[in-house]
């Protein structure tokens, strides 16, 4: 029989370990998420423990009820007489709907002519004799009943999509890669920015079980656009984020060095950043991804077109697409700078073999079937409009666009610097100007609540807490009404102070302030609630 005392020591040394081990997870924990978002996963698993005790579990339904009840009366008030639930049993004639529609439309017609109510068009839609629009409704038009998934009968929506490909592609610098063998990258055509992404990770991790990693990794910053924890949720990747550095809000690259791990398959990172408008350390980060053997993803999404075209004009001066030998795929939004219609954009590969990946050909099904991208069938108007606006806008129009916002964006920098008050918070690259507050009494939420009463939507980010205009052709004609507000709103703030942030700026400060968990529940709310469909009774 072992002597009692030595047992009790060998306990007391597994329970050393134990704690030593938690403690060393902790540790990594915080130094991959940083404080705050610890002590949130902490605060989550702790509400988790407290909802299985009887009572408050309903007590945090009732709260998670409150909110969405907020979002539905917000969208949907009492709801619409003539909402439809059923197909109407009688067919309407075509002239009847169009009054319809225009009815309903000439309403909104109001937020896109101000362009104040900012929401993601990057051209500018003038809508009343704009040239644009009424080709790219022509092209569609033309297209409206093709699917692109016969190049037999549709070689010309084939030609469309291959030839859309190919010219980003050559935008990206990704011709003649690799010198001598003068190979090309390649690529797909897809929805939009986030199919795009999602295509990409798929590949990564297809490669990723190829070479015995059964559970990859990918390393990102968490100022990274949300459609990458889709990706990762979707294909079951997980994601390594670290913080962004604290000043120039770019991926801190030793940060990024000591994440790499055995189960490592690829880099992440933004040309720009969605919420600060920051380019990445590309060049830096395409010599880790060499020297580790790993992928690096450049999203390029929001600062494709726009980008290329201020290197191109030497506006910007680092390297960040195929130029560099360590970026294996990138994505890029047509319909964004690229100014097509939404529905547009590209994904690339420097290797034939990593797209070959991401295709799924079934065999086994009673037919053979295999398509480029995540989608079936689709339609070739959307590829039409696209290849339309490319070829309409060319190099020279696209770079006199760009050029353009480029001057655009300098003003509201300039504009904000000269305010006292608020400051750019870090040095934004493109597309987007995030602004601070350091003086005190000065709640950068409030002024983008004030500012949201004057008719401008804002978009704010926290960590630090900012607020940015993300910037599109309209904003050339509305400079001087936005600083005159924003100072009026700042002066507003000073003559009462303490004044708390509302509407949609305060939903958001609010949330942000909410566990995970509840914060989810109310997410998902929002969701059913955007596809309800609520008759007014009356
Ligand atoms: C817009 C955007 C995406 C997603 O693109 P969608 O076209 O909205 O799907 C991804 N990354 C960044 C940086 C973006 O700005």
């Amino acid at each position: 029989m072992p002597n009692s005392r030595a047992l009790l020591k060998r306990f007391a040394m597994l329970e050393h370990l134990i704690v030593l081990w938690l403690f060393s997870r902790i540790i990594r924990q915080i130094r991959r998420q940083g404080l705050a978002a610890f002590f949130r996963a902490f605060l989550n698993m702790a509400l988790k423990s407290a909802k299985s005790v009887p009572g408050v579990s309903g007590a945090v339904q009732q709260e998670v009820n409150k909110e969405v009840e907020k979002i539905e009366k917000n969208m949907l008030g009492d709801g619409d007489p003539n909402a439809l639930v059923s197909i109407p049993q009688k067919g309407m004639a075509t002239g009847d709907i169009l009054k319809l529609a225009k009815d309903m439309k000439d309403k909104e017609e109001g937020f896109y002519v101000s362009g104040k109510k900012w929401a993601g068009i990057y051209h500018a839609v003038t809508d009343k004799q704009d040239l644009l629009t009424k080709f790219q409704i022509d092209m569609w038009g033309m297209y409206a009943s093709t699917n692109a998934l016969y190049p037999g009968v549709f070689p010309s929506v084939r030609k469309f999509e291959a030839e859309i490909v190919s010219m980003c592609i050559d935008l990206l610098h990704g011709r003649s890669l690799g010198g001598v063998s003068g190979q090309d990258a390649v690529g797909l055509l897809t929805s939009g920015g986030t199919e795009s992404i999602l295509i990409a990770i798929h590949a990564y991790r297809e490669q990723a079980n190829e070479r015995g990693v059964t559970d990859p990794e990918i390393i990102c910053c968490v100022t990274v656009h949300p459609a990458l924890d889709k990706a990762a949720h979707y294909y079951g990747v997980r994601l390594v984020k670290i913080l962004a550095d604290q000043k120039t809000q770019q991926m801190d690259v030793a940060a990024a060095r000591s994440a790499i791990s055995a189960n490592t398959v690829a880099i992440y990172a933004s040309a720009p950043t969605f919420p600060h408008g920051v380019v990445d350390p590309i060049e830096e980060l395409s010599a880790l991804a060499l020297e580790k053997g790993l992928g690096l993803h450049v999203d390029n999404c929001l600062g494709g077109f726009y980008l290329s075209f201020l290197q191109r004009q030497g506006l910007f001066k680092r390297k960040f697409d195929f130029e560099l030998p360590g970026v294996t795929t990138v994505s890029i939004d047509v319909h964004k700078y690229g100014f097509a219609s939404k529905g547009v954009s590209v994904v690339a590969f420097r290797n034939p073999e990593l797209r070959r990946l991401s295709y799924v050909p079934v065999m086994d099904g009673l037919t053979l079937y295999i398509t480029p991208t995540i989608q079936g069938a689709r339609g070739g108007a959307v590829m039409a409009q696209a290849w339309g606006t490319i070829l309409h806008y060319g190099m020279d129009g696209y770079t006199k666009a760009i050029r353009h916002l480029y001057d655009i964006e300098q003003g509201f920098k300039k504009a904000v610097e000269e305010t006292p008050g608020v400051r750019p918070l870090c040095n934004a690259d493109l597309s987007v100007l995030p602004i601070a507050s350091d003086e005190e009494g000065i709640d950068i939420y409030v002024v983008a609540s004030l500012l949201e009463k004057r008719g401008w939507n804002m978009f704010t980010a926290r960590d630090p807490p900012c607020m940015s205009v993300c910037f599109g052709e309209r904003h050339g004609d509305l400079m001087q009404s936005w600083v005159e507000d924003l100072r009026d709103c700042l002066a507003e703030i000073r003559r009462n102070p303490g004044k708390k942030p509302e509407g949609d700026a305060a939903v958001y400060g609010a949330a942000k302030a909410l566990p995970p968990d509840i914060l989810g529940d109310v997410m998902r709310g929002y969701v059913d609630i955007k596809m309800k469909v609520k008759k007014k009774v009356i």
